[in-house]
């Protein structure tokens, strides 16, 4: 029985054998420690009923630690180079299934009809490639998948910021995107040398656990998020300013801060101190104003 994949050992000679060399603009940095797989495949709480999705399976050091518990798993990997490799690696498991494909243009919604049985428990657990992280998150949650969690690995700051609540630093617009969607908490971070070639960023364990229903209750979401980004366009400055400038509908300063004032929400206060709540209630306020203005 060969060793498992992610030791440092068997991945040099796999990797030596097959005479693979880096893509650094792949984001190719593969785990080399089989304790950190074990926590990061533990953190989905699969069960042997599980299905799993991986985005960017490499040689299959994770993919193979998921496929030991779960009942099978769906790979998509852009690297053509990889495909044979894991067609070596991924032999003793058959209930592994890859697709050749870049996620960001997959129907995943099909592929996961196709492959998965019928209200099958789906998580999705992956080592991510950093420099597409956050368009990868956000089109799995955008798409309301099936899936009941999604553990990733990714950059320690970007979990940091998906994660955040208000009032601190890292809270922004892709925390409250995120939030809409899934419950976010960062659950452990990762030293640099579990990987090869080390990335130049401290990574995380992000667990996002899908929501049935948004916390909040909007008129119209695309709207939402519209406001939410156009309150941060320049975090320095109020809420007032970053939403007169954007929202020309209205009359001007005075006529944002009277709608605000009326809402409770003090105008001279900055976008990283209101709740998703807070977000919600101007979102449905100025849905009306907006539209009734047309
Ligand atoms: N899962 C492996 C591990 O943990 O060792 C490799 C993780 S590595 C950080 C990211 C992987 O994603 C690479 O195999 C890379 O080729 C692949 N990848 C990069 N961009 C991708 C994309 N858009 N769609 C699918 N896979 C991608």
């Amino acid at each position: 029985m060969n060793k498992e994949i992610a030791t440092p050992k068997r991945t040099k000679e796999i990797l030596a054998q097959h005479g693979f060399s880096f893509k650094k603009s792949l984001g190719q940095n593969f785990l080399i420690d089989p304790n950190v797989l074990a926590k990061i495949v533990r953190t989905a709480n699969l069960s042997e009923e599980s299905g799993v999705i991986e985005i960017g399976p490499g040689i299959g050091a994770l993919t193979e630690q998921s496929a030991k518990v779960a009942e099978r798993v769906l790979a998509f990997e852009i690297d053509r180079r990889l495909i044979p490799i894991l067609e070596d690696t991924m032999s003793p498991y058959p209930h592994v299934k890859v697709i050749h494909q870049d996620i960001l243009k997959a129907d995943v919604e099909t592929e996961i009809a196709e492959f998965f049985k019928e209200g099958q428990d789906i998580a999705v657990v992956a080592n991510l490639p950093y420099y597409v992280t956050t368009p990868i998150l956000m089109k799995l949650l955008e798409n309301r998948l099936p899936v009941r969690v999604m553990v990733v690995m990714l950059q320690k700051e970007v979990a940091e910021r998906i994660a955040a609540g208000p009032g601190s630093k890292a809270y922004g617009s892709l925390s409250i995107a995120a939030q809409y969607y899934a419950e976010a908490e960062t659950v452990f971070t990762v030293p640099k040398t579990v990987f090869v070639p080390q990335p130049n960023v401290d990574s995380a364990i992000l667990r996002l656990t899908r929501r049935s229903e948004p916390p909040v209750q909007v008129k119209d979401e695309l709207f939402f998020f519209k406001v939410v980004q156009a309150s941060f366009v320049q975090r320095r400055k109020t809420l007032l300013n970053n939403l007169a400038t954007y929202f020309q509908e209205f009359k001007g300063k005075s006529d944002v801060a009277e709608i605000l004032t009326k809402m409770d929400i003090d105008p001279k206060r900055r976008a990283e101190s209101l709740s998703m709540e807070e977000f919600a209630q101007i979102c449905n306020v100025f849905h009306d104003v907006v539209n009734t203005s047309k």
